[in-house]
């Protein structure tokens, strides 16, 4: 069973990958809902958040760290910008790996769709 965001970590589809540190990728989302749209994924396999308990805290805290990270180098920090967990079908989730979405870069008439 393929998991393509592993795919994306290690085969490293290196033009999309924006950002990484031992623990984690962020790249471009396939089909953006937002001018800019990123998501930010460990490179541990874990599912979803609801696999998550405090032995994973330093995880989940690098991703919204790295998200304000992401943020600011995107030029969406002072504008403002959202951040999207989707877990599980029924909250949207469709790729079965852990990740946020960092959402921004909208002017005033933008459709503000989320993920
Ligand atoms: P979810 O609904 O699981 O929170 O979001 C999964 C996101 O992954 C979607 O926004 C979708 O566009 C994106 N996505 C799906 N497949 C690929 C892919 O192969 N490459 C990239 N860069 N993004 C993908
Ligand atoms: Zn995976």
């Amino acid at each position: 069973m393929g998991c393509i965001f592993c795919e994306i970590i290690n085969r490293g589809q290196k033009g999309d990958i924006i950002f990484e540190t031992k623990e984690l990728v962020a790249f471009k989302d396939i089909h953006p809902k937002a001018p800019v749209h990123i998501l930010v994924v460990p490179r541990q396999h874990i599912v979803s958040l609801v696999d998550t308990d405090a032995s994973r805290r330093e995880i989940l805290g690098n991703l919204f760290s790295a998200a304000a990270d992401i943020a600011r180098m995107q030029g969406i920090a002072e504008s403002g910008f959202k951040v999207v967990m989707n877990v599980g079908r029924g909250g949207g989730q469709i790729i079965d790996h852990l990740h946020v979405h960092v959402l921004g870069g909208w002017k005033e008439e933008d459709n503000r769709e989320l993920p």
